[in-house]
């Protein structure tokens, strides 16, 4: 009888195991069609002509020229400047007023890369966040204008910086064209900033400028997304059907209890970077951009930095998109031919893949908007450990804008989130799911499906 009624409950049991079988995240897409039309508002020929007219400045090195006469004549960085905030600005003329148009200016002292004191201007839009409670949530996107050649002190000579970094400049504007324009008839709860700064190729000084301001002025920045070297640069061996992601594992601003905490509970590859990693891994799942992400588990590539990082050393997620396969003979270089080899230098607009950077940009615009239409990330998430046991406990404090919650697990050694649970009433619960095994995370949902960046819960005994 025992016998019996044991083999009735290994099969019912192994029935009711699979009826619960919670969904697989990777077939699980979010599309907004909204999101989705916005995007497709992205033009490949606008973005020709915005990294052609920023080549036209001649060089537009942090030391080149920004005086009136040089402005006037449109050669330096100065003409660059004044260029961009008259794009901003046209862009908010054409949504009603939607955007303000600022700078960021100051002057960085004599230094490594600086021969004497400059002023360096960080220029920006604001689309202001349409819930007042939601407002001062901040979503980012950043490239730098500045430019250089192969030699860090010519402020004179061409450096046409046309993927190095006009590709990410060009992403901002474009996306601050698109998502404008939308803003009309999409509400985003929360503020979207698109940003352009200047001294990068001197030692990330406009980036890091801008980092502080936000982190003195306690903004609230969930997310930045650096595009650096987004061009698709058509040489030989260029993937153009990925643009790669990099992410910080262990936060750059942790502090020992905390690098201790993340030992402990083998929460190495879960910085808020990299959720936002795996949050633009959705949204390339649920958007056709043209153009997939490679998330490279990594701060960045070697030998080199990028705005990002400023951002990460102030306690911002922060993660860098950069095309699949450098060529570097197309950066940092005169422009020359070498008659011998016949290889070409510089970092031209002809090595430039356009329609590549329409996808990058589709993919940019479709994380900002989903980003800035997702209700605020729950607060307070914990993990139930006071005593010994295989199910698991997770409570949280309530969200702004959420009507339900997700509960996202993966396997310890899975890369990306692959289990999702929908908590339809409460900030609690729990789950038949041993946390020895697995990593959880919580985030929020709105009414309209748009999804939080996921919290991972600290243990509470
Ligand atoms: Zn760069």
């Amino acid at each position: 009888m025992v016998a019996l009624a044991l083999a009735a409950c290994a099969s019912l049991c192994r029935a009711q195991e699979m009826a619960q079988e919670p969904p697989r995240l990777a077939a699980d897409r979010h599309t907004d069609a909204h999101i989705a039309e916005t995007i497709r508002q992205v033009s490949a020929d606008r973005i020709r002509q915005t990294v052609e007219k920023l080549v036209s400045f001649q060089n537009r090195s942090t030391i080149s020229a920004q005086d009136e006469e040089s402005i006037k004549a449109g050669k330096g960085i100065g003409a660059a400047r004044e260029w961009i905030k008259a794009e901003f600005a046209r862009y908010s003329k054409e949504c009603g007023g939607c955007l303000e148009v600022k700078t960021d200016t100051f002057t960085e002292q004599a230094g490594e890369r600086i021969p004497k004191p400059t002023e360096i201007t960080n220029v920006y839009a604001v689309l202001r966040g349409s819930e007042p409670k939601q407002a001062e949530r901040i979503v980012l996107v950043t490239g730098h204008y500045d430019s250089r050649n192969s030699d860090t002190f010519n402020g004179t000579d061409p450096a046409p910086g046309a993927n190095d970094d006009g590709s990410g400049t060009a992403v901002s504007l474009e996306c601050a064209r698109v998502v404008s324009k939308a803003a009309g008839k999409l509400k985003f709860p929360a503020t979207i900033i698109f940003l352009t700064v200047a001294g990068e190729e001197q030692g990330l000084n406009g980036s890091k400028h801008f980092a502080q301001m936000a982190k003195q002025q306690g903004w609230k920045i969930e997310a930045v997304l650096n595009n650096d070297i987004v061009g698709g640069d058509l040489g030989p061996g260029q993937d153009s059907s990925v643009v790669r992601v990099f992410s910080e594992g262990l936060p750059a601003v942790a502090s020992d209890a905390e690098i201790k905490r993340i030992r402990m509970l083998g929460g190495e590859n879960d910085s808020t970077s990299r959720e936002l990693a795996r949050y633009i891994a959705d949204v390339g799942r649920s958007y056709d951009a043209g153009v997939k992400p490679l998330l490279i588990f990594r701060l960045d590539r070697f030998l080199r930095g990028g705005d990002h990082y400023a951002f990460n050393q102030q306690g911002f997620a922060a993660v860098r998109f950069t095309e699949f396969r450098e060529d570097y003979n197309h950066q940092h270089q005169n422009v020359r031919k070498d008659d011998a080899s016949g290889i070409e230098y510089g970092d031209l607009s002809k090595f430039v893949d356009f329609g590549y950077m329409a996808g990058v940009t589709r993919l940019n615009a479709a994380s900002l908007a989903s980003l800035a239409s997702a209700p605020a990330p729950p607060t307070s998430v914990k993990m139930l450990t006071k005593n010994l046991e295989n199910d698991t406990t997770l409570t949280w404090e309530p969200a702004a804008g959420a009507s339900t919650y997700e509960v996202v697990w993966r396997s310890t050694n899975a890369a990306d989130w692959e289990y999702v649970q929908t908590i339809t009433s409460g900030a609690r619960a729990t789950l038949k799911v041993s946390k020895d095994n697995v990593i959880f995370g919580v985030r929020a949902v709105d009414a309209a499906g748009h999804r939080s960046l996921p919290v991972v819960p600290e243990p509470e005994r």
